[in-house]
């Protein structure tokens, strides 16, 4: 028995410690990913009105591991939350993500904006204000052609101080967005107080409108809510026609899932806004 529990424990810190390496490995290549180009930018389609326009892409980080192959943002987001490497990645990416907004523009497509995700790491610090302005400079973009993602959830960690966050991008004409509607637990006297443009609602419950009453319920009282206090409303992770007749029923007119498109590379996406700029 004795040996029995030794040779279990021994099995069990053999697994602790495989997983500790790999998340130490995974820290230590995503130190060198942007200078070795592993690092690239997937653009995925939100469209909107009766013709499926597409009206904004959100920009999606993906790394191509020279070993592991893909690595999902799921994965190695939170190693970059964790040791301060979000802020650099958070820099890159909206650099990209801007430039590629002002390709869109030069292509006649110039009412498109580029949405781009950002941490609670990186709204906790003042230097973001300074790095989106010096982004959209440097794109030559203007303000409105780039809007910000804050998760709900990042928001009400400290909610006085994402007020004025906000304020400042406001100010600057930054088109700012509540990522993961409904999951935060904001209290509605807050989102009263959040000068955002736009609520996107979260995918856990778009996932369920057709089955589930109580999702049905709460995706009808977020676009209710979100229409009379004159925000715009993206519904997230459509993936069926049947998902968007009721969310256009319930008075929602912009969506957001692989029913109208996957994430595609820049070169993919540019082709995919041509072709439908045709119609
Ligand atoms: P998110 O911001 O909620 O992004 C939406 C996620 O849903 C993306 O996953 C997208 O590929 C996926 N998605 C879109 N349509 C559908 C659909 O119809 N069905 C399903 N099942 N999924 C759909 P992805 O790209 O794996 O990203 C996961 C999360 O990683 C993002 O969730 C975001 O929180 C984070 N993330 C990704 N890129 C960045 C980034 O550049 N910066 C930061 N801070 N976070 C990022
Ligand atoms: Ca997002
Ligand atoms: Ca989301
Ligand atoms: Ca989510």
């Amino acid at each position: 028995a004795k040996r029995q529990g030794g040779n279990s424990f021994r099995f069990y810190d053999r697994g602790m410690h495989r997983a500790s390496a790999e998340r130490v490995a995974l820290e230590n290549d995503l130190r060198f990913a942007i200078e070795r180009k592993e690092l690239w930018v997937a653009y995925q389609p939100c469209v909107g009105g009766r013709e499926g326009h597409v009206v904004s892409a959100e920009a999606l980080l993906r790394w191509n591991h020279p070993t592991l192959g893909s690595v999902a943002p799921d994965r190695f987001i939170p190693i970059a939350e964790e040791n301060g490497l979000i802020v650099e990645l958070g820099e890159w990416i909206m650099r990209v993500a801007c430039n590629e907004c002002r390709r869109w523009h030069d292509m006649g497509r110039n009412g498109m904006c580029v949405s781009v995700n950002v941490s609670a790491v990186q709204f906790g610090q003042p230097r973001l204000i300074e790095s989106v302005r010096r982004a959209l400079d440097d794109a030559g973009l203007p303000a409105w052609g780039l809007q910000l993602e804050i998760t709900e959830s990042s928001l009400m960690k400290d909610a006085e101080t994402a007020v004025a966050m906000l304020r400042a991008f406001k100010n600057m004409g930054v088109r700012l967005a509540i990522d993961d509607f409904g999951t935060g637990y904001s209290s509605l006297a807050y989102l009263k107080r959040f000068p955002v443009d736009v609520i996107k609602i979260d995918q856990s419950f778009v996932r369920g409108l057709c089955d589930d009453e109580e999702d049905a319920a709460i995706v009808r009282a977020i676009i209710v809510l979100a229409r009379s206090m004159r925000l715009e409303v993206i519904a997230e992770g459509v993936e069926s026609l049947s998902q968007v007749d009721v969310l256009r029923t319930d008075g929602c007119e912009l969506f957001q899932g692989y029913f109208f498109g996957r994430p595609v590379e820049a070169e993919r996406f540019r082709q995919v806004l041509s072709a439908r700029s045709l119609s």
